[in-house]
């Protein structure tokens, strides 16, 4: 299906989502405009300002990621397109400006020992579509950098995070994982990477079983942040 996409591209080139320009899905100008530039500057539990990993200082010690950043906001009409693009229409051309806008907030010049790995997505879901969101961007990502990727992740249950509440998507997402190819994690830094994510739980819940398998450090990078309405 990939090579479909591909080369329909040819006869019907894509156009970007958001000002239409022909050649790309989304065009660099346009990802460059919902960037979130206050990602990684809020810590993702308590939203409290922090210094530049997306958890603060208060919060650290009770959290399995090292670090964490998103790169645009879930309600950017652009976002959520691109996710429902890669998610919903089997184009794998949403792929490529998202793994490039995840390198741009990757900080990957600081962290040694990196293997990129996606957080599964669930895997009847996955199954169905033929294909996963999370595993494309992380491999598109990781060739980009020339990083090692490997699949670290097996998804043990299913459970569909939206219209879930906090406690649900918190309770599910502890039995969510396991790690497999334990060997190969050991003292690694591991940059797991997810499309989307609301409350971080589920990629904290991952990071802790990559810990638990004997990963140095665990980093996550997300594409888009959805953020709970509070009111
Ligand atoms: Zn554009
Ligand atoms: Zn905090």
């Amino acid at each position: 299906m990939k090579y479909l996409d591909y080369a329909l591209s040819f006869v019907a080139p894509h156009h970007c989502l958001s000002c239409n320009e022909e050649g790309f899905i989304c065009c660099q100008k346009c990802l460059e405009e919902v960037m979130d530039k206050s990602s990684g500057k809020t810590c993702y539990k308590c939203n409290q300002k922090c210094k530049d990993l997306g958890i603060c200082g208060r919060c650290k010690p009770k959290q399995s990621l090292d670090s964490i950043a998103w790169y645009s906001d879930y309600k950017n009409t652009l976002s959520s397109d691109l996710v429902k693009a890669l998610k919903f229409d089997n184009t794998y051309a949403a792929t490529k400006p998202m793994s490039s806008a995840i390198s741009t907030i990757s900080r990957i010049s600081s962290i040694k020992n990196i293997i990129v790995s996606p957080v599964p997505t669930a895997g009847r879901r996955a199954r169905k579509r033929g294909w996963d969101q999370s595993y494309l961007i992380s491999k598109g990502f990781a060739k980009k950098e020339g990083l090692r990727f490997k699949s670290l992740l097996i998804r043990t249950s299913s459970f569909d995070q939206i219209g879930s509440t906090k406690q649900q998507r918190s309770e599910a997402s502890k039995k969510f994982f396991i790690a497999h190819r334990k060997a190969l994690i050991n003292g690694d830094a591991i940059i797991l990477i997810d499309d989307v994510t609301t409350t971080g739980s589920t990629l904290n819940s991952a990071a802790k079983v990559l810990k638990d398998a004997g990963a140095k450090e665990v980093h996550g990078l997300v594409f888009a942040r959805q953020f709970l309405n509070l009111n």
